[in-house]
């Protein structure tokens, strides 16, 4: 595996490949897991060349969230990469991503509102412009991202398609601990009181999707299932939701044939956890 930190270095890796090799493309933040690593081996296993990135990006953390604290562990990484099977490590400064005069960027107007927008909305236009850099250094055939951000793939499946982007967007399942939490680089910061209630964060989602197969088709009655979870632990709520998969839209009865996302965010102390699942019913 090659590390490659400039935009001109990883162009001189890929510019001979491009005619000839499939590129996949999978970029994370670093502090890598099952989770990074599974979407990893799917881009190997469909693409002849698969590019990794790992950049904190600045512009999409709020001014009082984690990003100096952010876990980095380049060395432990580009081991785990290797190991994957990934053949370029993009591994750019943030000099190199936002350069003196830079002033551009992009902005997804409805999927970045609700949900994960509400108590963070600066996230998703620091994610839209980020991703949009990185596919104009990469240019792959296919992007790889995981169901763990939802919402950030809606936003950047959007994006690529608003802009033209010629890229596919692919979505992989996301890869859990042996109890059901989410795999999550954030995980990290739990204690260890925190990283066992976690796990109601799952089983918030399986108690409604339970509550579904059983006939429930109100919203309202399948989200307090899932508040009834959190409540039993020191989680604080910042999100119960049941949106439509397609719009985020707010849904109040779940129909036959559409499909719908249940989606929760909760903090245990200074760490919000993320997770979702789509049902069909
Ligand atoms: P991050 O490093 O958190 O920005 O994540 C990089 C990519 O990995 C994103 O597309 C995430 O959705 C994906 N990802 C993170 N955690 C998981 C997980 N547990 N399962 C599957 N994909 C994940």
């Amino acid at each position: 595996m090659k590390t490659v930190r400039s935009i001109a270095s990883l162009e001189a890796a890929l510019k001979p490949l491009r005619s000839k090799k499939s590129i996949g493309f999978v970029p994370t933040m670093g502090a890598l897991h099952e989770g990074h690593l599974s979407l990893v081996r799917l881009a190997k296993k469909q693409n002849d060349v698969v590019v990794a990135s790992i950049f904190v990006n600045p512009t999409q953390f709020g001014p009082k969230e984690d990003f100096k604290k952010y876990p980095r562990n380049l060395s432990k990484d580009a081991a785990l990469l290797k190991s994957a099977k990934a053949d370029i490590l993009f591994y750019p400064s943030a000099a190199e991503m936002y350069p003196e005069g830079f002033q551009t960027s992009v902005t997804v107007s409805e999927l970045a509102k609700p949900l994960c927008g509400l108590s963070r909305p600066w996230h998703f236009g620091g994610v839209a412009t980020v991703v949009a850099k990185l596919l104009g250094a990469v240019k792959p055939d296919t992007l790889y991202l995981g169901q763990k951000d939802y919402q950030q793939f809606l936003v950047v499946e959007r994006m690529a398609r608003d802009l033209n982007l010629t890229v596919h967007v692919k979505m992989a399942p996301i890869v859990r601990e042996k109890d059901g939490l989410a795999m999550s680089s954030r995980n990290a910061y739990l204690s260890v009181t925190e990283r066992k209630e976690a796990t109601a964060l799952n089983r918030a989602l399986l108690s409604a999707k339970k509550l579904l197969s059983k006939g429930e088709r109100n919203a309202a009655a399948l989200k307090t299932a899932m508040r009834r979870e959190i409540a039993a632990t020191s989680g604080r709520i910042d999100y119960a939701e049941i949106v439509d998969a397609r719009t985020l839209a707010d849904v109040l009865v779940l129909k036959k044939g559409s499909k719908a996302l249940f989606a929760l965010a909760v903090r245990f102390g200074k760490t919000r956890l993320i997770d979702n699942i789509l049902v069909n019913p």
